[in-house]
């Protein structure tokens, strides 16, 4: 009886797996495998987030698979040999896996695929992660795009041809090898922190799916004026799924086709959102093609940015203490539940790279560490874009206001006063610009600035001015350069 290894990676879901459905349809006995090998993600070694989104959807899979008749087998790096002693223990003649983008993890793919094919192994990976392949959507000249929108139109034209999500195998068979306990590999944090996790997201492939099928029927129609709400749940919420593979694009392309079909009003929103999803794809293009992003800005003038370098402005910025309510709110949201609304994330990071000239490096490193949807290809998008110096990335002079972001995005204020306790009795009008209050408005509100909630810790206006002429210096190219 032919056996065949399923290498699991980001890829923690039974149906539309590619990788799985090739290993089912060739061999009688299947060993499923996840290694577990943090030394090999180079620079970006997975946060403490992602780690603990991590161990709850290993833990959903292992029982998944044992529904099926199978479990989950778990070794520790590194993967080339836990690998091949895998195969030798269980005489699997064949691997598979579905492929991951990250720089580090490509280098290791290519070399782990030479010397397991040298052993013998039959090794065969594939596209379970993205609509289409990075390497084929390319420009008439045969480049890579550098602009979304041309990109997503090329995207978009390919869309019909995607095969149709296969279903999950019914039964599995294979042996039950040598395993490590999912606790060993010190996923967990060793001080819990993580309650608000735990309360906010239902990791794995069946939370993923109740996750798509609500916002199909919830949230779907309304998504294009939603989705740029932080106090309404306007989004899907789908990103730490996602990135873990719990769900693939093409699962959610056919949930949302389906949504529209007795629901044309829909039909505009079903678009934005799979713009959305274009976006992904685009981040994971450029994260092939230019692969030095994700520590250098695509836009080489921005190597010589005078960065300010003041610990003490990173450090109130990771804490939720600018003075800036809208900011404050976003950084205290990412840190009680591993998220934050994607309207927030452009305004804390344009506070953070402009305002307060940090590095966009300093930024994604924070975001690394703390969001459970952490993903290096759109988290360098993220950045690169907010800070004005990635592909197709927002003007440099376009300075997010917090102030006016929060009258736009949050007109209610219910987002504030979730996420800032100390402010919550202002009133409307004040809330988001406490430092402009009268001193009977903040009394009657209990709020004391500089005491019970920070002064900002930057003029908005004179930041902004600083921000501008600091970015004229390395418009023009050095006379080195020229
Ligand atoms: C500074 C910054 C950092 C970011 N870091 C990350 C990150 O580490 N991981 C991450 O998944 N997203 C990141 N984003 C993109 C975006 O904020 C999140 O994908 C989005 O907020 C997730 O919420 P959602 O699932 O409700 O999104 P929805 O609006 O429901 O969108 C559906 C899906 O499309 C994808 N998507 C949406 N917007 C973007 C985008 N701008 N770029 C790439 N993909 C997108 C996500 O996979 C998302 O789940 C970042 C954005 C910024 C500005």
């Amino acid at each position: 009886m032919s056996t065949a290894l399923v290498w699991f990676r980001r890829d923690l879901r039974l149906a539309d797996n590619p990788a799985l459905a090739a290993a089912v349809r060739h061999a009688e006995r299947i060993v499923a495998v996840y290694v577990h090998a943090p030394e090999e993600d180079g620079a970006w070694r997975a946060g403490a987030a992602s780690n603990w989104w991590l161990y709850q959807s290993l833990a959903r899979l292992d029982e998944d698979l044992r529904r099926r008749g199978i479990r989950l087998t778990l070794r520790r790096g590194p993967a080339t040999r836990e690998l091949a002693a895998l195969a030798r223990e269980t005489s699997a003649t064949h691997l598979y896996w579905n492929r991951l983008y990250d720089p580090a993890l490509v280098a290791r793919d290519t070399s782990l695929k030479v010397e397991l094919r040298a052993l013998g192994l039959f090794c065969e990976s594939f596209n379970g992660a993205l609509l289409f392949e990075p390497w084929d959507v390319l420009t008439i000249q045969g480049q890579p795009y550098r602009v979304f929108t041309p990109f997503w139109r090329a995207g978009q034209a390919r869309l019909d041809t995607l095969p149709v999500p296969v279903p999950a195998p019914e039964r599995l068979r294979g042996p039950a090898p040598r395993g490590e306990p999912l606790e060993v590999l010190g996923l967990l944090p060793h001080v819990a922190w993580d309650a608000g996790l735990a309360k906010t997201w239902t990791p794995g492939e069946d939370g993923a799916h109740a996750r798509l099928l609500e916002f199909c029927d919830d949230g779907l129609a309304a998504y294009d004026e939603g989705r740029d709400r932080p106090d309404l749940p306007g989004s899907s919420r789908l990103s730490p799924h996602l990135h873990f593979g719990e769900l693939g694009p093409r699962q959610c392309l056919a949930a949302v086709r389906n949504a529209v079909v007795d629901r044309p009003v829909a039909r505009s929103s079903a678009e934005t959102f799979l713009r959305e999803l274009g976006w992904r794809e685009f981040a994971h293009h450029l994260l092939h093609h230019f692969p030095q992003t994700t520590d250098a800005p695509l836009d080489e003038r921005f190597a010589r940015f005078p960065w300010a370098r003041r610990a003490e402005w990173l450090e109130a910025w990771q804490r939720g203490r600018t003075g800036f309510p809208l900011v404050d709110a976003g950084m205290r949201e990412l840190w009680a539940t591993g998220w934050m609304h994607n309207r927030v994330r452009m305004v804390v990071a344009s506070l953070l790279t402009k305002n307060l000239r940090q590095s966009w490096l300093a930024g994604a490193r924070w975001f690394w560490d703390t969001l459970v949807d952490a993903d290096l290809a759109n988290n360098t998008l993220g950045w690169q874009w907010t800070a004005g110096c990635g592909a197709d990335a927002a003007p440099f002079f376009r300075i997010f206001n917090p102030v006016l972001q929060a009258e736009r995005h949050d007109p209610r204020r219910l987002y504030l006063r979730r996420w800032l306790p100390e402010l919550a009795r202002l009133p409307d009008a004040w809330i988001h610009r406490p430092w402009q209050a009268t001193a009977p408005v903040l009394d009657a509100a209990g709020v004391s600035l500089g005491s019970t909630y920070p002064r900002p810790i930057v003029d908005l206006a004179a930041s902004r001015r600083e921000a501008l002429d600091a970015y004229a210096r390395i418009r023009e190219p050095v006379a080195s350069d020229r």
